[in-house]
């Protein structure tokens, strides 16, 4: 697949300068952030934008690029090479095997500064938690910077030395000598695992690891509002960084547990509500049970019918984003005495006799399901 040009993809003029580069870059990282937008291509834009930036904001890799192009453009030149095996070989000891090694000083330097990983927490909460919004403590097991090496992995009051076996760069290189000139293949130092450093008195805190695992209480702020499924951010609360980097992030997601009264559909609350068919049909005034400490009182007008919903406005959740609450919405449910008293009986009959009004028995009788 043919790559954008990074300047194209930065937005930027090929002689822009690294303030210019870092502006554009943290404009279109804001822009495309995936936990920003949700467009589906966000995703892949922002992987672009961040290749794009990690090769233009380095002079060296810069000058590489300027140059040379992206690494797939060389793609035309495979066929003066024929039989000759690239497998294992980097970026840099292809340009070195055209180019005789005498290529940009061909000097990489250590790994750098890696962020640490996310966390994910679920976090089951109650309906009331939700409609609230409250301070929650957890508790999360994550690895943290070692206090007493601050990360350096050596003892305190010693420090890592530069690798000899690399010269600090944490990458060896093998020559071979070919027909079509010297290939040098680079391979992770093995005396420095790639650090580029040796610790010889390692921190016996942490062994020489740079990090320690700590179980952290971390106080978290739900929204009043939040939804089932929400994810919450906590910037820089997850595992530590590597080589210096900053912490990764940590993610909550909530999850809320079914309630006993209420259902919910977005920002309205459903309660169903069972009334008996006379009541139903003289109409009455009811209390409705509400999220807050008082119940909200419902007119009943007379003749109401089955499955009937009435709206009591502004008694829902609180709305995520945006102001005020939604409703909560009461359905009615008619229910019809399955044994009745002789007296019950009796007052029936007369009001069936009466015969004001038989439609309306029926139209019961059909609403529920029975003859
Ligand atoms: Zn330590
Ligand atoms: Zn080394």
């Amino acid at each position: 697949m043919a790559k954008r040009d990074y300047y194209e993809v930065l937005g930027v003029e090929r002689n822009a300068s690294l303030e210019e580069i870092k502006k554009a870059y943290r404009r279109l990282a804001r822009q495309y952030h995936p936990d920003f937008n949700k467009a589906p291509d966000a995703e892949l834009k922002f992987k672009e934008i961040n290749e794009a930036y990690e090769v233009l904001s380095d002079p060296q890799k810069r000058e590489q690029y300027d140059r040379f192009g992206h690494q797939t453009d060389f793609s035309g030149f495979g066929g003066g090479f024929n039989g000759a095996d690239f497998s294992g070989f980097g970026f840099e000891s292809i340009f070195e095997s055209f180019f005789g090694g005498g290529f940009g000083g061909g000097r990489r330097r250590p790994p750098g500064p890696e962020q640490g990983p996310d966390l994910r927490y679920d976090l089951e909460i109650t309906l009331e938690d939700a409609y609230y919004g409250r301070a929650k403590e957890i508790k999360i097991p994550r690895t943290e910077l070692c206090p007493d090496c601050k990360g350096s992995r050596a003892k305190p009051g010693t420090r890592p030395e530069t690798c000899s076996a690399c010269g600090g760069s944490g990458q060896q290189r093998h020559v071979r000598n070919t027909p079509f000139g010297s290939m040098i293949n680079v391979v992770t130092c093995l005396a420095c695992g790639g650090e580029g450093k040796i610790v010889k008195e390692p921190c016996p805190a942490c062994r020489g690891q740079g990090r320690v695992v700590r179980e952290r209480k971390i106080e978290i702020r739900i929204p009043p509002g939040v939804e089932h499924g929400s994810r919450l951010r906590i910037s820089g609360e997850g595992e530590a960084g590597l080589r210096g980097g900053p912490p990764g992030d940590l993610y909550v997601v909530i999850s809320i547990r079914p309630h006993k009264l209420f259902q919910r559909e977005g920002s309205d609350l459903i309660y169903e509500m069972s009334l008996d068919m006379a009541r139903a049909a003289l109409g009455l005034e009811v209390e409705v049970p509400t999220l807050e400490k008082d119940p909200a009182v419902l007119r009943i007008p007379e003749g109401t019918q089955p499955g009937t919903v009435f709206r009591l406005k502004g008694k829902g959740m609180p709305r995520l984003r945006g102001a005020g609450k939604g409703d909560l919405k009461v359905k009615v449910n008619v229910t019809v005495p399955r044994h009745l008293t002789a007296r019950q009986r009796q007052l029936l009959k007369e009001f069936v006799s009466a015969g004001e009004d038989k439609g309306f028995i029926n139209r019961f009788k059909d609403a529920l399901g029975g003859k």
